[in-house]
């Protein structure tokens, strides 16, 4: 094996490990990239919307606030 076919071999490598290490979003489908202050990859949880993970965007925008609508449900049928 010469140097160029080591060196594409050490690519494909490296692609299919980020393959492997970045989720897709279950609620938008995007690539859920890692939080580039933690370096957690690994997306939020997306429950109640779904059992899967989700982006830091559908968290914001899509799961929290269902979390939020659901509390108020419950405080106000006064089932805690
Ligand atoms: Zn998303």
């Amino acid at each position: 094996m010469n140097n160029a076919q080591m060196k594409g071999m050490r690519m494909m490598a490296d692609v299919v490990k980020k393959e492997e290490e970045s989720l897709d979003c279950s609620i938008c489908g995007d690539k859920i990239l890692p939080n580039p202050i933690s370096g957690w990859a690994f997306g939020n949880n997306a429950e109640p919307i779904n059992s899967g993970r989700c982006c830091e965007v559908c968290d914001v925008t899509v799961v929290i606030p269902k979390r939020i609508a659901i509390m108020c449900n419950r405080r106000k049928h006064g089932d805690q």
